[in-house]
């Protein structure tokens, strides 16, 4: 999760989803990487002043695994990049700069809003229902070259704005530099603002967000926990630091994969002698979503739970179920026999799968990512070597006359010695072998449906390609299982099968089983059939 939240990283993944759904992921600032796309940041700089002579922009350069505003600085022009020295070896994010956020007395300020990810498979994903709102303590003015500098005024940091004379601690959650997101949305509503629609629009930006993330997450995952075991029950607790622009229409700037938790800050007592003192208002939030995560992840409760459900057949809603409908729907808790009656009612709120349906038209590079897994073959890795890269070629029925296995191979090294060179891939590049990784994989893919489906949109193109792929490897997998037993029955006549390099015309073919079932049959079958060393598995490599 750390690696996925870098803000390299973060940038690739958004603007793959970018390329996908531009209007749907148009909350996150235009993103270049420095120093690999400087090129590009000037000549796409410099058509769209062509393009607008009025368009006066500003940018943002973040140094990559950058935190507390470490590094960041302002400029007018890309020239102004500092290409040399630290930057060269240390990979940065130049985006544009929100010039207009929404001010509150006179005063810039961010959101920082805490969601928990309780579960990748199934995505289950919480979102706390009051967040931090950090405040800048000098008054905001629209960048210009006199005050580009000001850190006070363009950073909302609290590391940063703690050191400004002007920093406000407060026992009161609505004022100071530190408040309460809620007294800030009771502002808004109270000048007529619409609140809900900025909350459902936070909702939904948060969602697209894990969404763009949860791919490649899977494939670190599934590296590191054997696959057919539950393995430890893993969540995480993520920071979104999120800007309302002067429209209210949220921005993501970052997110954090560990957020403070502190509920105390430092008080001065005289000259260099310092003292923890309790922050109420940090205390008010944070205390809530570490509450409510332990409620939720609990695993004795889950236990006490399936006791329960084991000797009372009335006990068929699940403990999240009522408490994600708890505050929101008004239903109350059960009060009898339930050791969490006294407690609170809750703060984080589940909205996903709440609102799966919504959003499940987006996970295209999921899947993309579960056709990438399935060949990565050897257990541990998180690169595709050539053979898998071949296998999938083959086993999906992606090759023809007009694309012969010799450009398979072409395309797998003009696209993995580019993404091996930009050297972005911090966990891997001493530990494994270079091999082809999932963003890699992503452009290959999306590369062979724009080849195949010409003239659809790309977020078509991909889907159809995805569509086309699973439907082979389901036909496969069906046909693997049924020669598991030896014989395929087909329209009365029973064909002998090899055990390997089948080739099956899905549309000749028997209705498709269920792809899990078929999967988890296939897996019974082969554990019976072959030992695992020379299981005919399609992600050997
Ligand atoms: P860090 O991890 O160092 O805190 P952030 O991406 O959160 O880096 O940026 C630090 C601060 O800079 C943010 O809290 C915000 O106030 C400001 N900021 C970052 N990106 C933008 C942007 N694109 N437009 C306007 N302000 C920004």
């Amino acid at each position: 999760m750390t690696e996925m939240v870098r803000k390299v990283t973060l940038s690739r993944a958004v603007r793959t989803m970018q390329d996908l759904f531009p209007v749907e992921y148009n909350f996150y600032p235009r993103s270049w990487i420095l120093p690999e796309e400087f090129p590009l940041f000037v000549t796409e700089v410099r058509m769209m002043k062509e393009s607008d002579p009025s368009w006066k922009p500003t940018f943002i350069v973040k140094p990559d695994g950058g935190c507390q505003g470490d590094g960041i600085y302002l400029i007018k022009d890309p020239s102004d990049a500092r290409l040399a020295g630290s930057l060269q070896s240390r990979p940065a994010v130049v985006q544009e700069y929100i010039c207009k956020p929404l001010l509150v007395d006179k005063l810039k300020f961010d959101i920082r809003l805490y969601v928990l990810l309780k579960s990748l498979e199934p995505l289950e994903i919480y979102i706390a229902k009051d967040g931090l709102s950090r405040f800048c303590t000098e008054p905001y003015q629209e960048p210009t070259l006199k005050n580009l500098h000001q850190v006070f005024m363009h950073l909302t940091n609290y590391s940063l704005n703690i050191h400004s004379g002007n920093f406000i601690h407060s026992d009161n959650v609505n004022t100071g530099s530190k408040r309460t997101f809620s007294s800030i949305l009771c502002r808004l509503s109270s000048r007529g603002a619409d609140v809900k629609k900025v909350w459902s629009d936070i909702i939904s930006l948060v969602i697209k967000t894990i969404i763009a993330l949860t791919p490649e997450l899977k494939v670190y995952y599934q590296s590191d926990i054997p696959a057919g075991k539950p393995g430890p029950t893993c969540f995480q607790i993520l920071g979104f630091d999120i800007l309302l622009m002067k429209n209210l229409k949220p921005m993501l700037l970052e997110v954090n994969a560990n957020p403070s938790m502190r509920i105390e800050h430092e008080q001065e007592l005289s000259p260099g002698v310092f003292e923890n003192v309790p922050s109420p208002v940090d205390e008010e939030v944070k205390v809530a979503v570490i509450r409510d995560t332990l409620r939720l992840v609990d695993p004795h409760k889950k236990k006490r739970k399936d006791i329960q459900s084991q000797t009372s057949e009335h006990v068929s809603e699940t403990r999240e179920d009522l408490l994600d409908a708890g505050p929101a729907g008004g239903l109350e808790y059960e009060t009898s026999k339930n050791p969490e009656a006294g407690l609170p009612s809750l703060c984080l709120k589940q909205v996903f799968p709440k609102y799966a349906k919504q959003f499940n038209y987006l996970r295209l590079v999921d899947r993309v990512a579960a056709l990438f897994i399935r060949f990565l073959g050897v257990k541990g890795t998180t690169k595709l070597g050539p053979t898998g890269f071949r296998t999938f070629i083959r086993n999906c029925k992606l090759s023809n006359s007009n694309f012969s296995m010799a450009s398979v191979d072409i395309l797998y090294i003009d696209i993995t010695r580019r993404w091996n060179s930009m050297g972005i891939d911090h966990k891997e590049s001493v530990t494994f072998l270079a091999g082809m990784c999932l963003q890699a994989f992503v452009e290959a893919f999306f590369c062979l449906a724009q080849k195949k489906y010409k003239s659809l949109p790309l977020h078509e193109q991909v889907a159809s390609l995805i569509d086309f792929c699973e439907y082979h490897l389901a036909a496969l997998d069906e046909k693997r299982l049924l020669c598991g037993r030896g014989v395929v029955e087909r329209r009365g006549a029973a064909v002998t099968c090899p055990t390997d390099g089948l080739e099956v015309t899905p549309a000749l073919h028997a209705p498709l089983l269920n792809r899990t079932a078929a999967a988890g049959k296939l897996a019974d079958c082969r554990s019976h059939r072959y030992p695992a060393a020379v299981s005919p598995g399609a992600g050997r490599d």
